[in-house]
């Protein structure tokens, strides 16, 4: 499917170009996978033998709940109820909220603002969701108002403090969005369950997203196909791992078109557009899905040029990543030589 050929304003499902793609062989392929519509998009979990009814429903009903905490286009999330009153009060919000919150606004620190969670009111006018639509310059700016997320206070929730933690606005019309990280944080307590439970291997994806967790059954490694967003339906590169998340941001994933332009669903809060640092995707490849995901929404609106600034950071962490450019030039960072291989004549430029 070209990106050209897409109806003007047709927003385009994910799910169907996800950007990472588990592969899997011979009897391993379908046995046991479930998967069910969660956190916005396909989500699938693959336990192989220790797939029993009883684990893969207590995954699903923590995927559940992680919904009803971060979705913003429910009136009864936490996430709605924070948005509705934290300009009035402080709310008292889960632990759940907390760590995820609290990583976010720690990203906003790091990228400047580039990733930043009070992104909603952006999100929202550019009809990401509903009626996707290019709003005029003067309702942008009304919007980019209501964007920054040092109005965002969190207090509490020390191991000393008793106090459950609480979010509060210093202006109205704030509005949380978590959709950069939620499904990263939601991958990782998942594999907190399968580490609790002793289980030994899976594989999941939320939505392309995905958590190689342990060996497989042969004792080999994992295989994840990464795509090439300028070549749509080719994979262009696999890539060999193990306890790995791979995470992919890009403008192809959830995209609209009008006039023969392409807008993405990743917005850069400093111009209330959606980010053009040419680059059309970023895959992180690290050990904590959360901090992949904010990651590659993070380099995504960045560009490759910060990337090595952001390496340095102790919150980015131990992390390496594919970027494409929108020329369609791939850059894989160098820890990855001995894993990351090409397919159909893709060529990678190290650095
Ligand atoms: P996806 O959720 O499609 O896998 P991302 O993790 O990159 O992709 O998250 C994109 C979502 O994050 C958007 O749909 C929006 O809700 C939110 N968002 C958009 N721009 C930003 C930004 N600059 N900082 C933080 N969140 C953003
Ligand atoms: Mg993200």
């Amino acid at each position: 499917m070209s990106m050209t050929k897409i109806a003007a304003a047709k927003i385009v499902c994910k799910t169907l170009i996800a950007a990472a793609v588990l592969l899997f062989s011979g009897c391993e392929r379908q046995m046991h996978a479930q998967s069910e519509f969660v956190l916005g998009t396909v989500c699938s979990i693959n336990l192989y033998e220790a797939g029993s009814a009883e684990l893969y429903g207590t995954l699903f009903a923590r995927l559940r709940q992680l919904n009803d905490t971060f979705n913003n286009y429910s009136d009864s999330s936490e996430i709605t109820r924070v948005n509705q009153n934290a300009a009035v009060a402080p709310v008292e919000v889960s632990q759940d909220f907390f760590i995820v919150l609290k990583t976010a606004l720690d990203f906003a620190r790091l990228t400047g603002g580039a990733f930043d969670p009070t992104v909603g009111p952006l999100v929202k006018l550019w009809g990401f969701g509903k009626t996707p639509r290019v709003p005029s310059q003067e309702e942008i700016e009304a919007a980019q108002k209501l964007v920054g997320w040092q109005c965002v206070i969190l207090e509490g929730f020390t191991d000393q403090e008793a106090a459950a933690p609480t979010v509060r606005f210093t202006k109205s019309g704030v509005r949380l969005d978590l959709g950069a990280i939620a499904k990263g944080y939601a991958a990782d307590c998942l594999v907190d369950i399968l580490r609790e439970r002793g289980v030994q291997r899976a594989s999941i994806s939320l939505g392309g997203n995905v958590y190689v967790y342990g060996k497989k059954r042969d004792g080999s490694l994992w295989s994840v196909a990464i795509r090439n967003p300028e070549k749509p339906g080719q994979n262009s590169f696999m890539l060999k791992t193990q306890d790995a998340t791979i995470v992919t941001s890009g403008a192809y994933e959830r995209f609209f078109e009008q006039d023969g332009k392409i807008y993405g669903h990743i917005f850069d809060p400093a111009t209330g557009f959606p980010a053009d640092s040419g680059l059309a995707s970023v895959t992180i490849v690290s050990k904590t899905s959360m901090v992949a995901d904010a990651l590659s929404t993070s380099l995504f609106v960045l560009g490759l040029e910060k990337i090595p600034a952001i390496k340095k950071s102790a919150l980015a962490g131990n992390f390496e990543c594919v970027c494409v450019d929108t020329s369609g030039t791939a850059y894989a960072s160098k820890g990855l030589k001995n894993s990351l291989s090409a397919l159909n004549g893709q060529k990678i430029v190290w650095f």
